[in-house]
């Protein structure tokens, strides 16, 4: 593998593969049609993997991080006398609620703990108490401990109550299926270097066609537009309203063509699947626990208790592992020091073997080296 000193299992950026990297080594124009024809079909390969009958929907791309195209969905299709429930169990939920709040949309929150999953009978409780709310938004896999939530019943308490449904599926699209016409879900946003395995630069959102073409007019900022974005790429047949990131996105094109390659969303799954239990297994075998409860645990991010070895110090674990070659994430709880693992990417059975065989010698090294500091 060229260009790859340590593999990244901190999704994202992510670790992605030669030929997409080497996909970004050529210069595009931004509204040349060459350009603007690839941007077309990378729209529609989108929506194929959307669902299976995806009739009704469109995709659009957005400049930014996940983030930005999440804050771009939140600010532009609320209407001024909507109201916006947010589900959350986890700093991504958490920061659907910031970005409402800042750009002074009317809110209801519901928050569980970061180790719980959201009960859809309490949603419907809430939008019947409620019933100034419009619009629904919750996470899909909250990547802030790998907890999968019950999108299929957050799905039917919402659209049972007739609300429009957002859904950050940042760290599962594509990567843990997902029907998003059968959830009936309306906005379902993604970016380009989660389970796409591409590089970091913008992100996308499936759109129930109808429900975007409400949304003009309604943008409270201008370069997050989504609708207009949306025109200015169904107008110019794939040409994005300011510079778009060409290079990103030529090489977003290939790891899709690459996702098609393995097999599409089910061998992803598979995949990741595999990885989640090696790492899994592994690790409870050195003596690791996870934060996150099997039944309720993806398999896209694990977040693990530290080890009790003396000495130990995730400065210094993570050092170790890095030397090895793997970088791993901080935790990302408030409570309790925790580190998590990505199995996303372009990464194998294989890699998280030798992720295992690190992270024991990673613990060893510490606890000899601690115990030398003591003597
Ligand atoms: C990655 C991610 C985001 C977006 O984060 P950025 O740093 O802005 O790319 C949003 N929600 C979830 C659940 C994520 O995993």
């Amino acid at each position: 593998m060229k260009n790859r000193p340590y593999i990244l299992l901190t999704p994202g950026p992510l670790t992605t593969s030669d030929t997409v990297r080497e996909a970004m080594l050529r210069d595009w124009c931004t509204w040349d049609e060459d350009y603007n024809s690839l941007v077309q079909d990378l729209r529609a390969r989108l929506l194929a993997i959307a669902g299976g009958d995806t009739a009704g929907y469109t995709s659009v791309l957005m400049q930014g991080s996940g983030s930005f195209v999440v804050e771009s969905v939140i600010g532009s299709v609320i209407p001024r006398d909507g109201k916006l429930l947010v589900v959350s169990n986890g700093a991504y939920g958490d920061r659907m609620e910031t970005m409402a709040r800042m750009l002074g949309i009317d809110l209801l929150t519901y928050r569980t703990a970061d180790t719980q999953v959201p009960d859809p009978q309490k949603i419907r409780n809430l939008l019947a108490d409620d019933p100034a709310v419009t619009h629904v938004a919750a996470v899909h896999v909250e990547t802030t401990t790998g907890i999968l939530n019950p999108v299929a019943g957050i799905a039917s308490a919402a659209k049972e109550a007739g609300k429009v449904l957002i859904i950050d599926s940042m760290s599962g699209f594509g990567g843990v299926s997902m029907d998003v016409p059968a959830l009936k879900a309306d906005f379902v946003v993604s970016s380009a270097n989660k389970c796409i395995q591409g590089t970091p630069g913008f992100g996308f959102v499936i759109a129930r066609t109808s429900e975007l073409e409400k949304s003009k007019g309604r943008a409270r900022s201008h370069a997050l537009d989504l609708y207009d974005q949306w025109h200015s790429m169904e107008k110019g047949r794939g040409k994005w309203r300011f510079t778009s990131p060409t290079h990103i996105v030529r090489a977003f094109y290939q790891a899709l063509l690459e996702l098609e390659q393995e097999g599409g969303v089910a061998a992803r799954e598979k995949r990741y699947r595999e990885n989640h239990r090696i790492l899994k297994e592994g690790m409870a075998a050195l003596g690791f626990t996870t934060v996150i409860p099997e039944p309720l645990q993806s398999h896209i991010i694990t977040s693990f208790y530290p080890p009790q070895a003396a000495g130990y110090d995730f400065k210094r674990f993570y050092q170790n592992l890095k030397d090895r070659g793997f970088v791993i994430y901080p935790g990302k709880l408030t409570e309790a020091e925790t580190f998590r693992i990505g199995n996303i990417g372009d990464i194998f059975p294989d890699d998280m073997r030798r992720l295992l065989v690190a992270v024991e010698a990673s613990m060893y090294w510490n606890s000899r080296s601690s115990k030398q500091e003591e003597a």
